[in-house]
């Protein structure tokens, strides 16, 4: 299958639109781990249920909580394109639970 490209503008991740449409003013767009499941960006610890720790090494991922795509920061950041890493279930399962604990704990 051909790798499917988001538009971004430079190397700035906020600024994708996700082949689904949304954006970061539309539905939000997340910050993961290597799994595609948000992380956690606060900094209470132990790491609120669901949510996954913020990576050691800093390799982020940007998760698209509409269609589930993933799209690696540092690809974006160095090639100033935004291909799809893969794809979540963001219906169900840990990911969709993950997604809504983290709109839970920001608003
Ligand atoms: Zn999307």
């Amino acid at each position: 299958m051909d790798t499917e490209f988001a538009d971004v503008i430079g190397h700035d991740v906020t600024s994708i639109t996700c082949l689904c449409g949304n954006t970061v003013s539309k539905e939000g767009l997340i910050q993961a781990n290597s799994q595609g499941v948000p992380v956690y960006a606060g900094a209470n610890t132990p790491v609120p249920a669901g949510l996954a720790a913020w990576p050691d090494d800093e390799d982020l991922y940007t998760l698209c909580p509409s269609c589930g795509r993933v799209y690696h920061d540092t690809v974006i950041e160095e090639t100033e394109t935004a291909p799809v890493a893969f794809q979540v279930d963001v219906a169900a399962g840990p990911i969709a639970e993950a997604i809504r604990v983290h709109w839970d704990l920001s608003t």
